[in-house]
C-alpha cells in the first residue's frame, strides 16, 4: 500500500477511563504498522471520570496526540463533529473509543479507499457480537425506519466508523445545522462512497454511553432531519379518518341504531372512539412538536459544543 498523505484518527470519549489506555495502544500499533504520517484526535466529551487525566498523560509524550476537551457532555455527534472540524489529515477515520470497531482494520480501509479511488469508505456491520437482544432489535428497527422514511437512501447497519477524505471534510465543515446526524449528512454530501463489511466486536470494558433516552433522541434526529414524510402521512391519515366519519354519518341517516344496539353499547362505542381519536390527535401533535423543536434548536443557533481546553492544538486553530 502506498498511501503518502496524512491520516487523522478521530476518537470521541465519554467516561472511558477503563478503556482508553488499551484503546490507545491498539490504535497506535495499527498506525505504526501503516508507516504513515498521522495524528490522533481524542475528544473528551465532558467525562466526569479520569478520562481527561489519562488522555493528558498520553498527549504529553507525543505531539501527534491531540485533545479537544468539552466544557460538559454534549454528546457523541458533537464530539465527532469537533474532530472532523479540527483534523488536518488528507483522510480521517472516525472510530469509537470502546474498540467495538477494530483499529486493526485501518490498513484495509485505506487500501479500499485507494483501490476504489473513492471519497468515503463506510463500514457496514455484517454481524454484531456481544450486544444484547434489545440493542440489536432497536437498531434493526431504526435502520429499517430510516431506510423507508428518509428521502435519501442512507445505508443500513452503518455507524460512524468510516474513512472520509479531504473533499468530504471540507464540505462537511460548511454544513450549518447544529444538531448533526453525521452518518446521514456524510451520505447526503454525495461523492463516491463505498461500503466495507466487518464484524462489530463487543465493548472491551465499561458500559454503553447510549442509554435508551439518548438512543431515542438520536433516532428522532436521524428520522426528522432527513424527511418530512411523517407530516404528510398525518395529513393522509386525517383524510382517511374524515372519510370514515362521513361514511358513518350517511350510514346513520338510514339506520336506526336503537334497533341494533342498546344505549349502553352506544355509549361504550362513543367513549372508545373519543379515546382513540384523542390518542391520534396527541400523537400528531407530538410529531408536529418534534419538527417545531428542531426548528427552535436550529433558530437559537447555539454552538454545537463548547471547548474548555485543547492540548497539542495551536491556539489560533479555529475549532
Ligand atoms: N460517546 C461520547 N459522548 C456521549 C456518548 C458516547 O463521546 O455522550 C462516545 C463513547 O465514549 C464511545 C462512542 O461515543 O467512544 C460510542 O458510544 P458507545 O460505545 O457507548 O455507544 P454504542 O456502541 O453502545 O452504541
Ligand atoms: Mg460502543
Amino acid at each position: 500500500m502506498d498511501f503518502q498523505g496524512k491520516l487523522s484518527i478521530i476518537i470521541p470519549c465519554y467516561n472511558e477511563e477503563k478503556i482508553i489506555n488499551q484503546a490507545h495502544k491498539r490504535v497506535l500499533s495499527a498506525l505504526e504498522k501503516l508507516d504513515v504520517d498521522f495524528e490522533i484526535i481524542y475528544i473528551n466529551d465532558g467525562s466526569d471520570d479520569r478520562t481527561l487525566e489519562i488522555l493528558q498523560h498520553l498527549a504529553k509524550s507525543k505531539n501527534e496526540i491531540k485533545i479537544i476537551s468539552f466544557s460538559r457532555n454534549f454528546g457523541h455527534q458533537p464530539a465527532v463533529s469537533a474532530g472532523i472540524k479540527y483534523c488536518s489529515g488528507d483522510v480521517a477515520i472516525i472510530i469509537d473509543a470502546d474498540m467495538q470497531d477494530p483499529p486493526e482494520l485501518f490498513p484495509e480501509l485505506l487500501e479500499k479507499y485507494q483501490q476504489e479511488n473513492c471519497n468515503v469508505v463506510y463500514c457496514v456491520r455484517k454481524k454484531r457480537i456481544g450486544e444484547n437482544f434489545f440493542k440489536k432489535i432497536t437498531a434493526k428497527l431504526f435502520y429499517k425506519m430510516l431506510k423507508n422514511y428518509s428521502d435519501i437512501s442512507i445505508p443500513q447497519d452503518t455507524g460512524d466508523f468510516r474513512l472520509i477524505d479531504r473533499k468530504v471534510i471540507t464540505e462537511f465543515k460548511k454544513l450549518k445545522e447544529k444538531n448533526k446526524f453525521i452518518r446521514g449528512l456524510i451520505f447526503w454530501l454525495g461523492f463516491k462512497q463505498v461500503p466495507f463489511y466487518y464484524t462489530r466486536e463487543k465493548r472491551e470494558a465499561g458500559e454503553t454511553k447510549y442509554p435508551l433516552k439518548k438512543m431515542i433522541s438520536f433516532a428522532l434526529t436521524g428520522l426528522t432531519y432527513f424527511t418530512n414524510k411523517p407530516l404528510y402521512q398525518l395529513l393522509k391519515f386525517g383524510m382517511i379518518i374524515l372519510s370514515i366519519g362521513f361514511i358513518f354519518l350517511i350510514f346513520l341517516l338510514f339506520i336506526n341504531f336503537s334497533q341494533i344496539l342498546s344505549d349502553n353499547q352506544t355509549s361504550m362505542i362513543l367513549i372508545s372512539a373519543i379515546i382513540i381519536l384523542s390518542g391520534i390527535n396527541l400523537i400528531s401533535m407530538g410529531i408536529l412538536g418534534i419538527y417545531i423543536s428542531n426548528i427552535f434548536k436550529e433558530l437559537k443557533s447555539r454552538p454545537e459544543f463548547v471547548v474548555e481546553r485543547t492540548i497539542n492544538i495551536p491556539e489560533d486553530k479555529n475549532i
